[in-house]
């Protein structure tokens, strides 16, 4: 899973993340390798920030 350009560092995906894999870097935020491609942030982030 990737963030792109579109976040709007809200942060709300962070919270969505059971293994904690989504940090701030920079402007915006940016997924770790803890991801298990779980998908839970992905139908939290409300500008759909997050792809495969
Ligand atoms: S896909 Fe799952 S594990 Fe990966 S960053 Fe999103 S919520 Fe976290
Ligand atoms: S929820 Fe979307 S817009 Fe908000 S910080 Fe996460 S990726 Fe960025």
């Amino acid at each position: 899973m990737k963030i792109t350009e579109e976040c709007i560092a809200c942060g709300t995906c962070v919270e969505s993340c059971p293994v904690g894999a989504i940090v701030e870097s920079g402007e915006i935020y940016t997924i770790t390798e803890e991801c298990t491609d779980c998908r839970a942030c992905v139908d939290a982030c409300p500008v759909d920030a997050i792809v495969d």
